[in-house]
């Protein structure tokens, strides 16, 4: 009898060992920021690890390794999903999805740390599970930048203790390379983000600006620019409600403070996140995009816990509008059938007003001890709320015609990898054609004198259009825009873009002249041209008396007589992306 007791005791405490209870598990799943003294950011193979554990014990998180990063190692993405389905198909049909970036600035490392804590607790049930909405993290998108751990590169900032740098293995910032695509991570990010298509789309970083009250700001995509009911609704709908619960829970939160070394009390406006930026490229398929941005002067573990409480209040919010929101995408699919022009460029509409209840600090200009000159300082014993303008609606300043279709001639199909990745739907030119086409010439651009995010990127272009008889080749592409992509092609392929391919350096050979002509030859040539075309000699008759400068230099006439000659380079400066307008 004893011994039977004995026997029943020993099974009890196995049993009792191998099942550990809910406090138990909080502290076998503790993270590195838990186990030291809040100012440590987990490393990148702790963060992996850690993620892996959870995903091998708990049948609602799944963990998977996308594509590949500079660095040679690969993306992850981690899914917590109720039902234990990771089938983004099968999900996206009945549930709304949240995909969270972590990383992509590795000092601003809050995120990383406010995702493990998340997911764990998500996996603990110590956070009430979310029924209808299925959360997406990738863990650490700048692998190369993590890796690279130091204690200086964020000077100003208040922890962690060691954090990883901006610049990837290659030294991109990350954030500017979502339509250039120079870096494999931003190529591993558009496959994550097609496959996974979220509904909201949260990128975790760590702001500088000024100095405030507020640990938390949120920059959420420019609602103008993202357009429609969506963006009303980001406006008007999610913005107010993620201020609110924020508010409830103890986190005021306040619009990304775009200002630098200026104080924020003479008003700011919106940040203008265009596609280059994280949020800016999830726009161009009607994902609603928000920047966490926690105040770097704020200690680590109120960052922390900031960025983990946005998250919490987002994932509350999705439960509840999840449906509205799901729906307005679908209905955002067709909305572009309904446009006629499409804006490349934006300014602020100065004539719209919010007025921000902003809690800030007083500062005073004093004179440097260090340069002897003015400088900016903020008093903390002089909190202050007041009303203060900001500027967050924008109205388009240049907009498009949107073609019916786009054709790439042969010889740029290496552009084909970025539609690829982005899931444009294209055809193949099958044979040798002519068709009636709309051409741009690059009629202006400037060109930045230092490299940028390694190029040297054009800007205000501009395009002359004429109507010409097109020559295609068999193996060109034809892209109709009538598709989810139509966004990215116009953002992309039209010059004038911001972002453009063109812009972005990709179409600069024929910016460049292959042929031209010896004056002393030219000469003969040039008389025989205007005897021939009388209205090419009265015209240029009409350039000299009125042009002082062209009536000085023999040069530039005789480049404006070969500029106007049938020998003059027909593919300088002639974009081989050609429209085809509806109708055509
Ligand atoms: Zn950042």
């Amino acid at each position: 009898m004893r011994i039977q007791l004995l026997i029943s005791f020993l099974i009890a405490g196995m049993f009792w060992s191998c099942q550990p209870t809910p406090e138990e598990k909080v502290v076998a799943y503790k993270t590195p920021f838990e186990l030291g003294t809040g100012n440590e950011t987990a490393t990148y193979e702790e963060t992996i690890d850690f993620y892996i554990r959870l995903a091998k014990e708990f049948p609602e998180i799944n963990i998977q390794s996308i594509g590949e990063t500079d660095i040679g190692l690969p993306l992850h993405i981690v899914t917590f999903n109720s039902d234990g389905d990771f089938n983004f198909q099968k999900i996206r049909e009945k549930k709304a999805i949240i995909l969270i970036n972590n990383g992509i600035h590795p000092g601003e490392s809050d995120g990383i740390d406010a995702s493990m804590l998340l997911f764990r607790d998500l996996a603990l049930g110590t956070l009430d599970t979310p029924q209808n909405t299925v959360l997406v993290t990738i863990p650490v998108y700048n692998i190369g930048g993590v890796l690279n751990r130091n204690s200086s590169s964020r000077v100003n900032q208040n922890g962690p203790a060691a954090y990883g740098f901006r610049g990837n293995a290659r030294n991109y910032d990350l954030n500017r390379d979502f339509i250039k695509t120079d870096t494999k991570n931003a190529a591993s990010f558009a496959q994550i983000y097609h496959l996974v298509e979220p509904d909201i789309f949260v990128d975790n970083h760590v702001s500088n600006g000024a100095d405030y009250q507020y640990t938390l700001t949120h920059l959420f995509t420019q609602h103008n620019k993202f357009g429609g009911v969506l963006g009303e609704f980001l406006n008007e709908e999610l913005q107010p409600a993620l201020e609110n619960s924020l508010g409830g829970a103890g986190w005021d939160i306040t619009p990304y403070v775009n200002v630098f070394n200026r104080v924020p009390e003479s008003g700011f406006s919106q940040f203008m996140d265009l596609p280059r930026y994280s949020t800016g490229y999830t726009t161009l398929w009607n994902t609603l995009g928000l920047m966490v941005e926690t105040h770097m002067l704020k200690p680590y573990n109120e960052r922390v816990q900031g960025t983990y409480a946005v998250m919490k209040s987002l994932i509350e919010i999705t439960e509840e509008k999840g449906k509205t929101i799901k729906e307005l995408r679908k209905q955002a699919l067709s909305r572009h059938q309904h446009w006629t022009y499409y804006p490349i460029q934006w300014k602020v509409d100065s004539t719209r007003v919010t007025k921000l209840q902003f809690k800030g600090y007083e500062a005073d200009t004093l004179i440097s001890e260090v340069t002897q000159l003015p400088r900016l300082k903020y008093d903390r014993d002089r909190p202050f709320q007041k009303p203060v303008p900001y500027y967050n609606y924008f109205k388009p300043s240049d907009s498009v015609l949107i073609p019916r279709a786009y054709i790439i001639q042969k010889g740029w199909g290496h552009l084909q990898d970025h539609l690829d990745r982005n899931q444009i739907v294209y055809s193949t030119i099958q044979k040798d054609t002519s068709m009636a086409a709309e051409v741009y010439y690059i009629e202006e651009y400037k060109t930045r004198t230092r490299p940028y995010e390694g190029h040297y990127p054009h800007y205000n272009t501009r395009v002359r259009s004429l109507s010409d008889t097109v020559n295609l080749k068999e193996g060109g592409l034809w892209i109709p825009t009538d598709q989810p992509g139509i966004r990215y092609l116009l953002e992309t392929l039209e010059p004038a873009a911001p972002d453009s391919f063109f812009n972005w350096n990709y179409f600069d050979p024929i910016l460049q002249r292959k042929e031209g002509f010896s004056p002393y030859v030219f000469e003969d040539l040039a008389r025989e041209l205007l005897n021939e075309n009388k209205e090419l000699s009265q015209q240029f008759q009409e350039k000299k008396e009125s042009d002082e400068n062209f009536n000085a230099s023999s040069y530039r006439q005789l480049y404006w007589i070969y500029e106007n000659s049938p020998y003059a380079e027909r593919g300088f400066m002639r974009y081989p992306v050609y429209r085809v307008l509806q109708g055509e």
